[in-house]
């Protein structure tokens, strides 16, 4: 494809995207596509010969468009929300269109400064101190794991350099909340803890850990000759948007000298809203923190922002200097391959710059601020309503509920639950996803899509009455 060409087709496909988000409110949120269907509409062996482009731009409508569950919907209410404002597809766009990496200062400087620059504009916008240095990363789970590595070289003074974790002779111990994304065991498994070595700290009627009992874990393996290492807090866990008391964590690491990593991914957007810091009050006493930006803030996913306090300690975890990649610079700049596992560096910097330039941070705050009392206002009608029960805080946007009526037997409470969501969903007029909560089923509505007004929030909560009612039947004992 030539410049032309690209110029020609570029066109249409922006048309197409702006198109599709104009109209994505009368498509069904989820797709009901069996396993297998999409595979069968595509040939089973690469084209030999070029195809047209518009053959290719035709099979959007044909193959793809039907059989995606849309994630920008203003019904879309599942997982969290991942946002992709407009701006920051342009700035994706513009990312891959110069097609430039960033494996040195030098390889384009250009991808790190403005990547620096936009990480410390946030570092201002969540208020957290200077004395905070920042990276974007792909995901939080890499943010979590580079934070659990950093942990395990901090406990063994570099073991890394040495035997590695074969050549410790006390166990490390990783401590994390119950409610702890699935991220944080996956990094603490791949950082060589070992399963047998990381401990869930139960929760408290708030979903909240209980840190009398972090206490009484990190006192138990002390004497059992153990190493404690590292604590992971949350803020913003999974299933409920939970948050972790960070200050009393903070005090309890540094009463026995451990890392404390902050797993902010979804909640870490919030920390914009001067009124929303007290959820991580203390903070200034954790190591490392990681914000997702791909989520509610609105950055295209990948963008993870990761910040840690002593960079020193980071960069000599990390850092490699094969011959290929030294430059004359080197003493004077910072080359950010040094901070985490990847050589290659996207300029994912340059989305965060469209993103908060186009919305400011008045526009940002202003969204999340909707958002959070959209959640609120649902919060009061489920509770107000006979048998719906809200079963944690709404601190956030995500609300838990259960319906609870009398004539279905506790026994098949679990069922019925998934049996209306399911209901819902495939009607396409909502989507929610259901999670466990102290091992039972409920029911997530996680607000905060870009276009999702109060009027979106009121239609799922209807509907969620509507096929609740329609399932009863089935399970009345
Ligand atoms: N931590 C929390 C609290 C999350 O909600 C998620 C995403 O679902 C993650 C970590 C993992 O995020 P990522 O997909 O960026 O690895």
């Amino acid at each position: 494809m030539n410049a032309e060409e690209f110029r020609k087709y570029g066109h249409t496909l922006i048309d197409w995207l702006a198109d599709y988000r104009s109209g994505i409110a009368e498509r069904p949120v989820q797709a009901s596509t069996q396993p297998g269907e999409v595979r069968a509409l595509l040939p089973q062996s690469p084209p030999g010969q070029p195809e047209p482009f518009d053959a290719v731009i035709a099979d959007l409508d044909t193959v793809v468009l039907p059989h995606l569950t849309h994630w920008q919907h203003p019904a879309f209410f599942g997982y969290y929300p991942a946002n992709n404002s407009l701006a920051g597809v342009l700035g994706e766009l513009v990312s891959t269109g110069l097609g430039v990496l960033g494996l040195s200062w030098q390889s384009s400087p250009a991808v790190t400064e403005i990547e620096e620059v936009v990480v410390d504009w946030y570092r201002q916008m969540v208020g957290l101190s200077t004395s905070w240095v920042g990276v974007i990363n792909d995901t939080a789970s890499t943010s979590t794991l580079v934070s659990l590595i950093s942990a395990r070289e901090r406990s063994t003074e570099y073991g890394l350099a040495r035997g590695g974790l074969q050549g410790e002779s006390r166990r490390l111990i990783v401590y994390a909340s119950a409610g702890a994304h699935s991220s944080v065991e996956k990094g603490a498994l791949l950082a060589g803890f070992g399963r047998e070595n990381i401990r869930l700290v139960p929760l408290d009627d708030k979903q909240a850990m209980r840190t009398s009992e972090l206490k009484r874990m990190i006192e138990a393996d002390l004497a059992s000759g153990y190493c404690p290492c590292a604590v992971v807090g949350c803020l913003g866990g999974t299933a409920t948007a939970s948050i972790d008391p960070i200050g009393e964590i903070a005090d309890i690491v540094q009463e026995y000298g451990l890392w404390f990593h902050v797993d902010a991914a979804m909640a870490g957007a919030a920390m914009i809203l001067p009124e929303c810091r007290w959820m991580w009050e203390g903070i200034e006493g954790a190591d490392s923190v990681v914000i997702n930006a791909h989520k509610w803030l609105g950055a295209p996913f990948d963008c993870s922002l990761y910040y840690v306090r002593d960079e020193q300690h980071l960069l000599r975890v990390m850092s490699t200097n094969p011959s290929y990649l030294q430059s004359s610079v080197d003493g004077q700049v910072r080359n950010l391959r040094d901070t985490g596992i990847p050589l290659g560096r996207r300029f994912r910097a340059l989305k965060m710059w469209f993103l908060i330039r186009e919305e400011g941070v008045c526009g940002l705050q202003s969204r999340l601020r909707r958002d959070i009392s959209n959640a609120k206002s649902l919060q009061e009608k489920v509770a107000a309503m006979p048998g719906w029960k809200v079963l944690a805080p709404v601190q956030l946007q995500t609300v838990c509920v259960r319906y609870e009526p009398q004539e279905v037997n506790p026994e098949a409470l679990d069922q019925y639950t998934r049996a209306w969501v399911d209901d819902l969903n495939r009607s396409g007029e909502g989507f929610l996803t259901p999670a466990t909560i102290d091992g039972r089923w409920m029911v997530r509505i996680s607000i905060g899509a870009l276009e999702t007004e109060a009027d979106h929030v009121d239609a799922i909560w209807e509907a969620m009455q509507r096929h609740a009612q329609a399932q009863l039947k089935r399970y009345v004992s």
